[in-house]
């Protein structure tokens, strides 16, 4: 039987609270400056610290050990979905995360205004980094004017340069290669299908870009238009539907809002800052019996390769964490999501730290919030899909198997 099998023969309802908090990219790798201690390590941490001698450590790995995960699969592992079977991709994600209504049998695309030059070479892959109001009077413009026969398209702004494109109609697939050559100084590439199914699907893309091309003539640095993570919509089984739960997510950027919407959590609204990310969680404490937090930061200064920004993220993180424990959480994990190590600048296939607490959870020894406490953790190494089910038994929402 396949574990979400289980969990829905097995969860039930009860008035208990699980938060699921996850610092993006959280893991790293010995730096030389901090003594050979990781950020996390580095990183003054009383409130991680002070949870985890209370709690239980650990290592995940987010979908097998020495494979490297996108954010994506990475949280549908953590929400307990098998994230080789339910992987999707981002431009479903990303077009959930807007709020868009998606349809099964929909293909949705990211899409990046770029520049071209008389040629109709890419000379900025991201159009100057247009504002996102500039991203929308362009998207609207381009959904009014592209003009499609026997299928329907919106187009949809996301952030910054960035948009998304819905194509629904029959016979659609969304096995299509991106039309972004990842360089400058080429054109953008034809879309082309990876498989029979998709066919229509890339006929239609090239459609699209080249009226897209024509309508944007003239409106550098925003003239062009590029196709990405092209992926068909189909619906997955809700965390209702699984583990009993009324779950929510609190969460700034798109992706994130757009996997917790594909498992049926509410996503609320929050703004920019982690502190409202916390008014928000605080506020809406009542309503739900299941959260999950996201912060980015840690991710994106693994990306830039800056530790000693990785540890401030890291800390202004743990200010935070007073307000959290208060809320007195039944079970509470802080996790990531894979690892960002600075020295690779890109996600990595390490395994990642976590901890786990709340009174139902035997403490180890573990004393402080890291990668080398972690890997001595009395919960192991576990993959990434085994943290719901724990959550849930110590949660007490888990009834027993068998007789
Ligand atoms: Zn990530």
């Amino acid at each position: 039987m396949k574990q979400i099998d289980l969990m829905r023969e097995l969860s039930r309802k009860t008035d208990t609270k699980v938060l699921l908090m996850v610092l993006d990219g959280l893991g790293g790798l010995p730096v030389k400056e901090f003594g050979g201690k990781t950020e996390l390590e580095h990183a003054k941490t009383p409130n991680m610290d002070r949870l985890a001698s209370e709690g239980a450590l650990g290592l995940h790995d987010p979908i097998a050990p020495g494979v490297t995960p996108g954010s994506g699969p990475a949280h549908f592992g953590l929400f307990g979905y098998d994230p080789i079977e339910w992987n999707m991709g981002r431009g479903v994600l990303e077009t959930l995360g807007i709020g868009f209504e998606l349809k099964p049998g929909d293909v949705a695309i990211r899409t990046n205004f770029c520049t071209l030059d008389d040629k109709g070479l890419i000379t900025d892959r991201r159009a100057g980094r247009i504002p996102t109001p500039k991203c929308s009077e362009l998207c609207e413009f381009l959904d009014k004017n592209i003009k499609m026969e026997g299928v329907k398209t919106f187009i949809r702004a996301v952030r910054d340069y960035r948009g998304a494109v819905v194509l629904r109609g029959k016979g659609l697939a969304g096995n299509v290669a991106d039309t972004d050559p990842q360089v400058t100084g080429k054109k953008p590439l034809p879309a082309k299908a990876l498989d029979a199914k998709s066919r229509k699907t890339a006929r239609l893309a090239d459609e699209i870009v080249a009226q897209a091309h024509k309508l944007l003539k003239g409106k550098a640095p925003a003239n062009g238009f590029l196709l990405r993570g092209f992926s068909e919509y189909r619906k997955y089984p809700s965390f209702e539907e699984i583990y009993n739960l009324n779950a929510a997510c609190i969460a700034v950027y798109p992706m994130y809002k757009g996997v917790s919407r594909l498992v049926g959590m509410t996503v609320i609204p929050a703004r920019e800052t982690f502190d409202d990310e916390i008014k928000t969680l605080e506020k809406h404490w009542k309503d739900h019996d299941f959260f999950f937090m996201h912060y980015k930061p840690t991710d994106a200064r693994g990306e830039d390769g800056n530790a000693q920004g990785k540890v401030e993220m890291i800390e202004k993180f743990d200010q935070k964490l007073d307000r959290v424990r208060k809320l007195k959480p039944d079970v509470l994990i802080i996790t990531g999501d894979h690892s960002t190590p600075t020295q690779l600048k890109s996600h990595s296939w390490h395994p990642v730290p976590f901890l786990m607490c709340g009174p139902a959870i035997r403490a180890d020894s573990g004393k402080t919030f890291g990668e080398t406490a972690c890997a001595a953790g009395s919960l192991g190494r576990i993959p990434a899909t085994s943290l719901m089910p724990l959550a849930l038994a110590h949660a007490g929402k888990l009834l027993k198997f068998g007789a």
